[in-house]
């Protein structure tokens, strides 16, 4: 069975299949002290508590979303939770045998799974399904983890799950992780991007595969072309592995320009520098011969932990990517939580619309604390490398103004007390909102810097949630308005003589490359994986031919006509192939 979804992390894997939170705990038999029985009692009571606050949140949800009959199922797990004798069996089983309560409450449940399925009644066999459901969350509650750790897992295997967030696709490591395939998303949703950074072949908005796929089917994913295939005959999976090998040719290959400059077939010189996650993928920048750190998105380093990091922690993986990129230049952004990335422990309430909500600079200046401690840390680290700071999500020149003054605060401190830092860091703002864009010209009056986030410009021009498979079809760069709200920022940029690249998706992509040329862009930041990539296709277009072809394009009307020019005028079929080169047309 192939099911068909959207491509986003290129490459093939072939494996089996792990279903995200469909597997059993194995929980070791853990003695306690006796003077720890009411403090363990005391915690089996507060887990119940969480767990009730997660089913009911469920619920809502399900409500919201698809009415009341879908979201009463979880009824029966309240009732299991609200159980009084369950707790009286705990506290008993606790006291009496003194061990962990994941131990017992493990036990405690096979028991009332026997006893069920001993009853010859349809109903009670019923509820056999939702104990188990409802047991298996407190445990996990007990164990302290959310979901499956996927930074542990002991196997090779192909992720499969309903949907990731970021912060679980933060975890996942290519040693220990094929490739991913999910239900839900979008191509430039975060956990998309950071499957990208990670090297690992992904396809997201299947729909179903969670639903068709059983633990330990073996599954082709194939990241090129955005299909999954369940259970493969042997002449597919034969062919995938020639795909493979093919694939690792051409990377071998592609390794051969990475000591060519990055510059056009007429030799006009363009910048080419990555977006990064994490600090380990400084490695694979510097092999690919990257000209420096485009974007360096530092919420990362919030995710996936209990508490924030200390200014301390903060200052050294800053300074150690300073001082590997050296001297080249690292723009790091400031700390963009919300949207699809959030931190459990702030206790930030949920949204109905979080990509356009407390989210980015908004964040950040409401919670100055926060805010202070990062541009300090990024001020001290400053003096080992070219540090450049970036905000994210301006949407005014006021707020880039406020932001400045936070920072200028912090410059004084820093000097009062006699710390050293780069005095002449340069400050510029990410243009992803179209108020920003449409006043770019005010903008560059003032920021040293534009970096055009297109991933979020083209989701707020045209209203398309970048992470819902089902707008997927509406999230388009070729829309004529976001190509004039680029050209509009890059002239502005031009015209006040500050710099300006790009750090969204759009330019990764073979397709939009001559355009973005034609448009006037020469700074080009993009995932590493694509650094020699991008570098390949821009080596390949004619400067002067896509200045020509973008002034056309630029008086077209609609998405087909421009995309009708695009691939007549720039053969899209051979930059594609510079790019993904299993994918046919
Ligand atoms: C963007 O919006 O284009 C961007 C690069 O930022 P992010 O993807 O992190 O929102
Ligand atoms: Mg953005």
């Amino acid at each position: 069975m192939a099911l068909k979804g959207i491509a986003v992390s290129p490459g093939i894997a072939i494996g089996k299949a792990f279903l995200l939170n469909m597997e059993s705990f194995v929980i070791p038999k853990i003695a306690i002290k006796k003077e720890e029985v009411p403090e363990e009692i005391e915690r089996f009571k507060q887990v119940l508590k969480q767990t009730r606050e997660e089913i009911i949140n469920i619920q809502k949800k399900l409500n919201r979303e698809l009415g009341s009959k879908h979201s009463d199922i979880f009824n029966a797990h309240l009732l299991i939770l609200d159980d009084p004798v369950l707790t009286e069996q705990m506290t008993e089983k606790i006291k009496k045998r003194k061990l962990t309560a994941e131990y017992l409450f493990q036990q405690i449940i096979r028991n009332y799974k026997k006893a069920f399925s001993k009853i010859d009644d349809a109903y009670f066999k019923e509820r056999i399904s939702d104990i188990q459901d409802v047991g298996k969350r407190i445990i996990r509650n007990l164990l302290g983890r959310k979901k499956t750790n996927l930074a542990n897992l002991e196997r090779n295997v192909i992720v499969i799950s309903y949907d990731l967030s970021p912060s679980d696709t933060a975890l996942m490591r290519k040693e220990k992780i094929m490739g991913f395939a999910t239900d839900v998303g979008g191509k430039t949703s975060h956990t998309a991007i950071m499957a990208r950074a990670l090297e690992i072949p992904a396809v997201v908005g299947l729909e179903k595969i969670s639903t068709k796929a059983k633990n330990g089917d073996l599954l082709i994913i194939d990241g090129d072309k955005g299909i999954v295939i369940i259970n493969p005959r042997p002449e597919v999976i034969e062919k995938y592995y020639k795909k493979k090998e093919e694939v690792l040719k051409f990377n071998q290959e592609l390794k051969k320009i990475r000591a060519l400059p990055a510059q056009t077939k007429d030799g006009c010189p363009i910048e080419i520098t990555a977006n990064i996650e994490l600090p380990e993928e400084i490695d694979s920048v510097l092999k690919e011969g990257a000209e420096g750190i485009g974007l360096y998105r530092t919420e990362y380093f919030f995710l996936n932990r209990s508490v924030l990091p200390t200014e301390e922690e903060q200052y050294q993986a800053y300074k150690f990517v300073a001082q590997k990129m050296n001297p080249h230049p690292v723009v790091i952004r400031t700390l963009d939580l919300g949207g699809d990335k959030f931190l459990s422990h702030l206790n930030i309430p949920a949204e109905m619309n979080p990509f356009m909500g407390w989210r980015a600079i908004r964040f950040c200046l409401a919670r100055p604390d926060i805010f202070k401690t990062q541009l300090k840390a990024i001020l001290r680290a400053s003096k080992y490398g070219k540090l450049k700071i970036m905000y994210p999500m301006i949407s005014s020149v006021e707020e880039f103004r406020q932001a400045n003054r936070v920072l200028a605060e912090v410059k004084k401190d820093l000097e009062e007390q006699s710390i050293p830092f780069d005095k002449k860091v340069e400050i510029g703002a990410m243009i992803e909102i179209p108020s920003a864009a449409l006043t770019a010209d005010i903008l560059a009056k003032e920021a040293d810097f534009f970096s055009i986030g297109t991933n979020d410009l083209i989701q707020y021009s045209l209203a398309v949630d970048r992470i819902n498979e089902k707008i997927a079809y509406l999230y388009e760069p070729n829309h004529p308005a976001i190509l004039r709200l680029i050209k509009t920022v890059i002239e502005a940029a031009h015209k006040e003589g500050i710099w300006v690249g790009m750090c969204g998706e759009m330019c990764s992509e073979p397709v939009f490359i001559p355009l973005l040329l034609g448009l006037g862009l020469t700074k080009f930041s993009v995932s590493p994986l694509m650094l020699l990539r991008v570098k390949k296709v821009i080596r390949s277009v004619s400067l002067k031919e896509a200045k020509a072809a973008a002034r056309e394009i630029l008086n077209l009307e609609t998405i087909k006509d421009i995309k009708r020019f695009s691939r007549s005028r720039f053969n899209i079929q051979r930059l594609q192939r510079c790019i993904y080169p299993t994918r046919q047309f």
